[in-house]
């Protein structure tokens, strides 16, 4: 028995039952899952939720199943630590990582959404589950749907990495690339979903999807001992992390489990595809939508879904938003994996970049605690460091080879020396 109660339209205030309905049938407003806090407040508590399972399930009072998850039983519950390399090199004491890169099966915090939509379709009654994806959430529903023994249908854009490609299609899944940006790949799925019977999860489910990205702040307020932080930087796509990271702190305010939702977030997209950030800097109420361009494909959604809403959560929280380019992209990612070991995708790239930018501006004080979101890992995004780290010197396997190979490097040092 869970503590959900329905679907409400978060524009008209509409109630729905629980059902396979993702938009207001009077104002086609999104719809989003309504709980029963007061209830939910009196039965659970911090102390009871850190008695539960080290996954994102601890909190299944507060996401939208009536029954046992289905499948991603071991989602979640990634690390949070203190960076005190990263932020000695960004002038922060107080830094802290939300790691999503590791997360399981397919490190992504996508992971976390799809565990909660599959289960949520299984209890719906669908066989079959599809997605419109930049990569990562394909990942994830070829392999959570795998698991479960639904069908899958994947829709991609035809271009994004081949190590996503990969790790879509090994599972086994009907992968379908589309010659088109993810937002054409988006409207056909839209068009496909009112033909066919199919749970497309991030479409007619997204209200029930969405609320997985909730764990994501409920986890960092619990590892830092039911605190809220100051600053969490996100990276933004769809918006839909970032709106249900506000819901979910906001959430935690109102049963009291945490002093006050103080956290001020910040959109960090690349500025190849940046319709948030830049929707923020000039003050506008409404997004323009744009065509991507960046090796950031993981962010690379020009029209956002819920791109107003984030927007909101944004200026409600005191937030900002920044964008970068590629190129600080590519060094957001070496500066994390040569400060903290930490090996990210373009999207942790682009928050590292962004971040360093905010501290530069001073919005962000170097005794703030801050976190940062990671939410994608760099094994999959190779292609974008090429030529962008050192090749291993190679060498004969004579001990020879390589007493000349360290002589060459001390010569070379020495020269730098007299040369500096
Ligand atoms: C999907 C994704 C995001 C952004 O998610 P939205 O909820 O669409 O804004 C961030 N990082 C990674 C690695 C992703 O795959």
């Amino acid at each position: 028995m869970g503590y959900s109660t329905g679907l409400v339209c978060r524009v008209c205030g509409k109630r729905y039952e629980e059902s396979p309905l993702y938009v207001c049938e009077d104002c086609f407003g999104p719809l989003e899952v309504t709980y029963d806090y007061e209830f939910l407040g009196r039965k659970f508590s911090p102390e009871t939720i850190s008695r539960g399972p080290k996954s994102m399930w601890r909190y299944w009072p507060l996401l939208p199943l009536q029954g046992e998850p289905k499948v991603g039983l071991e989602v979640g519950f990634t690390p949070l630590f203190h960076a005190k390399r990263l932020g000695d090199a960004l002038g922060l004491k107080r830094l802290f990582i939300k790691n999503d890169a590791v997360n399981h099966p397919t490190l992504s915090f996508k992971d976390r959404v799809v565990a909660v939509s599959v289960s949520k379709a299984v209890e719906f009654g669908f066989d079959t589950v599809a997605c419109a994806s930049t990569g990562n959430l394909a990942n994830s529903l070829a392999a959570q749907a795998t698991a479960a023994g639904l069908r899958s249908l994947i829709f991609i854009p035809a271009d994004i990495e081949e190590a996503k490609i990969v790790g879509t299609s090994v599972y086994g899944t009907e992968v379908v690339a589309v010659r088109g940006n993810y937002d054409q790949v988006n409207r056909l799925c839209s068009e496909v979903a009112s033909q066919y019977q199919w749970a497309f999860v991030n479409i007619n489910l997204r209200p029930y999807y969405s609320e997985g990205s909730k764990t994501f702040a409920f986890e960092i307020a619990e590892q830092l001992g039911w605190q809220c932080p100051d600053h969490i930087v996100i990276p933004v796509a769809g918006c839909s992390l970032l709106t249900k990271i506000w819901k979910g702190l906001t959430e935690l305010e109102k049963l009291g489990w945490i002093p006050k939702n103080k956290a001020r977030l910040y959109a960090a997209q690349p500025s190849g595809c940046s319709p948030v950030a830049t929707a923020v800097k000039n003050g506008w109420d409404t997004i323009k939508p744009v065509k991507p361009n960046t090796i950031a494909k993981s962010l690379a959604i020009g029209n956002p879904a819920d791109g107003l809403f984030g927007l909101r959560a944004i200026r409600q929280s005191g937030g900002y938003a920044e964008d970068v380019s590629d190129r600080e992209i590519i060094e957001g990612i070496l500066l994390l994996a040569k400060t903290e070991g930490v090996f990210t995708e373009t999207a942790g790239g682009v928050v590292v970049a962004a971040t360093r930018k905010l501290v530069r501006q001073g919005r962000i004080g170097k005794d703030d605690l801050t976190v940062l979101a990671i939410t994608g890992n760099g094994l999959k995004t190779q292609d974008a460091l090429v030529g962008a780290t050192r090749r291993p010197s190679t060498i004969d396997p004579t001990l020879e080879d390589f007493v000349a190979l360290e002589e060459q490097k001390e010569r070379r040092q020495r020269e730098n020396v007299s040369l500096g």
